[in-house]
């Protein structure tokens, strides 16, 4: 059927529609379309691309139109649309011709990037107009999106009994037990924010990988093929994990034209396009350490200071020799990788609850590692273990705090200092590395310099503290007799 058939005849055709025919937009109608039971309603603001995907996929049987009053009549009722375009003032705009043609009890899905404030005001302006709302974080790139991402649907849980049967038929599959990975996150902007965090893991993962490939490179000398050996090898154990994977994949990798290590012609500078940094920021906000993703933000930050690093490098002369190393520092390597990743997954987790408890989102923790599992770039066999460890305390304080990840950080305790130590005797940068060891350390303290951190506070500026030895707020007179008065 044609646009102008379906608006004609107002026969609705399609169970669910996509707006947004980009790489995303266009692989998810796709991925839609393969499912049993769906015919795909697609509408893109420039018309061209609408007819590409239509001509160049007459299996999908998809519904187009060329105004977005025509989608919408193409569209059974309640309507289900999901915008799959540039995040910010793109979604706003189709929020707002959508809003004008659908009805009361459709539901407008957002599967783009978008900040979960944004989420929380869409959700409440299109919530006013008697429509349903949900910002889904949609992971997996645009492999993920054809072939089955990890969805993490916010908004009112009403709308997942209709939405959740779709999103579940095109989800991703965990490979421990066939289950689909999307889960109705929470309320609102509860999607958003955990794919906010899904993202700044990720950009810690990623950071956490590239630390562990420079200290084999420079300290333990082995070549990038030889490496890309030790990350195939690694991948058959607990750090099993896409990234594991491709990183092996990009370090064998051979320059076409100059025959180089293709890791040796790439320029060193990390480019990011902002979820790590909302990220950091909101844990900021919420006064929550993230410092291993905080860590791996500044290291892509610092790789991007181009005119910096050229003004400073020539003037610092004095470069450490590398430490030297035998060939147990690689599984030293593997253990510090492994504790490094579990605390910034922790701080991932404490960042989710965090948001949970002050945005009032039900998340369950162990719901989104099963989520994890399979579609999304962080997938990885340890997010087993994280569900695992909810399943054990859903009240977990620390992933740290659960047997199984304290048990095996301990175990891995000496390798994970000794690389660290070495890093810094080796002027080799390890900035994830040793932020995730001093958090680690700071919660294993019996006492904090933190203590000190207070006097200073009382004596400039009055601030107060309290004592270890009895309840109360105390203030010590330092600028005359310095005797404690209480407060
Ligand atoms: P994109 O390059 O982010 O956006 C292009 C699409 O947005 C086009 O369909 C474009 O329409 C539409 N668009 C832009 N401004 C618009 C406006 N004012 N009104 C209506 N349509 C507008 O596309 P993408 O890479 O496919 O990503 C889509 C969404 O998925 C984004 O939010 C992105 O952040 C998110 N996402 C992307 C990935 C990824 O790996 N690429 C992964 C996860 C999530 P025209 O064709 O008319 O220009």
């Amino acid at each position: 059927m044609t646009t102008t058939d379906s608006a004609q005849t107002g026969v609705a055709a399609a169970n669910i529609g996509v707006v947004g025919l980009a790489v995303m937009g266009a692989n998810l109608a796709r991925n839609l379309a393969s499912r049993e039971g769906n015919t795909v309603a697609v509408f893109n603001r420039s018309p061209e691309r609408t007819r590409t995907l239509v001509s160049e996929h007459p299996e999908a049987g998809f519904v187009p139109s060329e105004t977005i009053a025509d989608f919408a009549a193409s569209l059974q009722r309640p309507r289900t649309a999901i915008i799959m375009v540039q995040a910010g003032a793109g979604t706003d705009a189709v929020i707002d011709q959508l809003t004008e043609v659908f009805e009361p009890g459709d539901i407008i899905v957002d599967g783009g990037n978008a900040l979960f404030t944004d989420t929380i005001r869409r959700e409440a302006a299109v919530r006013a107009k008697g429509l349903h709302f949900v910002g889904a974080g949609i992971s997996g790139g645009e492999e993920g999106a054809l072939n089955g991402p990890s969805i993490m649907p916010g908004g009112p849980a009403e709308s997942y009994e209709t939405l959740g049967p779709i999103l579940e038929s095109i989800a991703a599959r965990a490979p421990e037990d066939g289950s689909p990975c999307v889960t109705h996150i929470g309320t609102d902007g509860a999607g958003h924010f955990v794919k906010m965090v899904h993202n700044g893991i990720e950009y810690a993962d990623m950071q956490l990988i590239g630390e562990a490939y420079d200290l084999l490179r420079r300290v333990g000398g082995l070549s990038p093929e030889q490496i890309a050996d030790v990350f195939t090898e690694w991948n058959k154990g607990e750090l099993e994990s896409y990234l594991i994977e491709i990183t092996a994949e990009v370090l064998r990798q051979v320059d076409a034209e100059t025959g180089k290590p293709f890791v040796d012609i790439i320029l060193d500078r990390a480019g990011m396009k902002g979820t790590g940094t909302w990220t950091v920021q909101n844990a900021l906000s919420l006064g929550i350490p993230v410092s291993g993703i905080g860590e791996a933000v500044f290291a892509r930050g610092v790789s991007g200071r181009v005119e910096q690093r050229e003004a400073v490098r020539p003037t610092i002369t004095a470069r450490p020799e590398p430490a030297k190393v035998d060939e147990s520092f690689v599984e030293d390597v593997r253990r510090a990788l492994y504790s490094s990743k579990v605390i910034a997954y922790a701080q991932g987790f404490d960042l989710i609850l965090g948001g949970a408890e002050e945005y009032n989102w039900e998340i369950n923790p162990g719901a989104v590692a099963k989520i994890w599992r399979a579609g999304c770039i962080i997938r990885a066999r340890f997010l087993n273990r994280i569900a695992e460890a909810y399943d054990r305390n859903p009240r977990l304080q620390s992933l740290i705090a659960d047997p199984y990840f304290a048990g095996e950080v301990a175990e891995g305790d000496a390798a994970w200092r000794r690389v660290v130590a070495i890093a810094a005797q080796s002027g080799v940068p390890a900035p994830a590395f040793g932020a995730t060891l001093s958090y680690y350390d700071s919660l294993a303290s019996d006492r904090l310099p933190a203590a000190l951190i207070q006097g200073q506070r009382d004596f400039f500026g009055a601030h107060t503290y309290g004592r270890v030895d009895r309840p109360g707020v105390f203030h010590t007179n330092w600028s005359g007799d310095r005797n404690e008065v209480e407060q």
